[in-house]
């Protein structure tokens, strides 16, 4: 008999097919190159210094919009893009929000609801890195509520021009296509905004406790004129950028647990490693417990991100579904992160170890792409039948 992985116990890995794994050791050789050794001090000094070529490396790995076809994309399946983004946000939370919002939301837009000329434009740049993009859809007052979004277009002639302000837009001051949402004589319509426009600007947002390896900024629009033709044809309505956030919340479904495993595997080899009272504190049944429980609990999350993963490969994947995911495993990862803290004792604070930046940047996770309250009534409505949003 095979003997027993103490890094993966319930050996989850035999439920991935070769691709799969094959995507699984790409994006973690990558990020062991190129992330890993640096990202403890991005956190640190909250940026990232060369996030252009970083931008670039990840295009050439095939990762963004790597579940979209055509226009120089990777064009792989659902659970793929998944395994890759728990490989990266094993590495960093804030990485993973770059190759997501990049791929689900501002590719995604574009490959969903874009003209064939937008596509064109926009695809194979972003794909390859080379561009970045950023999808505009909260605003200062405007959370939780998108239907209420203040930030405008109308028509001058055939040109539109779009007034108003975007809050907490990740890769904002660096993106070079913004895929902005407004309020319209027809109702929501998304623009797409080459940020070189008069009138653009997206000004960083300072202060982060979280999320410190990634970028977040305002887009303030000050009457920026467009031509009829940046308009998204085919979106209409709020349906449009909700769409497009259930593809991103999918990818946390899995992102999140790439992070637990992570702390889990810290505090793993940090309880194997610390003595006190002469034995290893991996000896203490109130250590094992701790360790148990958060095995169990990364194992159903990874059960429940590759279910959810063969959902969406089969096309019967529901927004109420991805709720649930995004709603389980971000909480369960958040505690996993809370729980390995306790074990790394005054060490689980500090940067020199992955436990403590995983936490906070779960802090956000837990927050964007709905907020937990959000996907709990989303779930509350599909069970009981009865909308308690308002
Ligand atoms: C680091 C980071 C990056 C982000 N990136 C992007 C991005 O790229 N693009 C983008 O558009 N947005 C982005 N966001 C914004 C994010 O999506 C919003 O923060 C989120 O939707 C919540 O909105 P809010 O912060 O305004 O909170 P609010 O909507 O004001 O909610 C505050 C609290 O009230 C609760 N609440 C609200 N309504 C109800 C209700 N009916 N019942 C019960 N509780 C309720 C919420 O759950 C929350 O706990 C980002 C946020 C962060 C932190």
């Amino acid at each position: 008999m095979k003997a027993l992985d103490p890094r993966d116990p319930a050996g989850l890995a035999a439920l991935l097919d070769d691709e799969e794994r094959a995507v699984a050791t790409a994006v973690r050789q990558f990020c062991s190159e190129w992330v890993d050794p640096a990202v403890a001090e991005w956190f640190e000094r909250g940026e990232i210094p060369d996030i252009r070529g970083l931008a670039k490396g990840l295009g050439a790995l095939g990762v963004l919009g790597m579940h979209l076809e055509g226009y120089g994309c990777a064009g792989m399946s659902a659970t793929q893009y998944g395994v890759a983004c728990l490989e990266l946000e094993a590495s960093d939370s804030g990485v993973r929000s770059l190759v997501s919002v990049q791929g689900s939301l501002a590719m995604f837009a574009i490959h969903r609801w874009g003209s064939e000329e937008q596509k064109r434009e926009w695809l194979p740049r972003l794909a390859a890195g080379e561009a970045i993009g950023c999808f505009g859809l909260t605003e200062p007052d405007v959370g939780s509520d998108p239907g209420s979004m203040r930030t405008r277009a109308r028509r001058d002639g055939d040109d539109w021009v779009l007034d108003g302000r975007k809050m907490w837009i990740t890769n904002g001051s660096v993106a070079d296509v913004a895929v902005v949402w407004a309020r319209t004589e027809e109702g929501v319509r998304g623009f797409v905004v080459p940020t070189d426009s008069e009138g653009f600007s997206a000004p960083s947002i300072k202060h982060k406790l979280s999320l410190r390896a990634s970028v977040t900024s305002e887009l303030v629009l000050d009457g920026v004129r467009l031509p009829a033709d940046a308009v998204l044809p085919e979106a209409a309505g709020l349906s449009g950028p909700l769409a497009c956030l259930n593809e991103a919340r999918y990818g946390i479904v899995w992102g999140a647990m790439g992070a637990a495993r992570s702390a889990l595997h810290a505090a793993q080899t940090y309880a194997g490693e610390r003595t006190q009272f002469g034995r290893p504190i991996s000896a203490f049944q109130l250590t094992q417990q701790k360790l148990a429980d958060m095995y169990l609990e990364y194992t159903k999350g990874v059960l429940f991100a590759i279910h959810l993963g063969r959902r969406k490969d089969a096309g019967v994947l529901t927004p109420e579904q991805v709720s649930m995911g995004k709603l389980n495993n971000v909480r369960e990862a958040l505690e996993i992160c809370r729980t390995a803290r306790t074990i790394l004792g005054a060490n689980g604070i500090s940067l020199e170890f992955p436990v403590i930046r995983h936490m906070t940047n779960l802090e956000s996770v837990l927050t964007y792409e709905g907020t937990s309250e959000m996907h709990t009534l989303v779930v509350g409505q599909a069970v009981t039948g009865h909308a308690a949003f308002r």
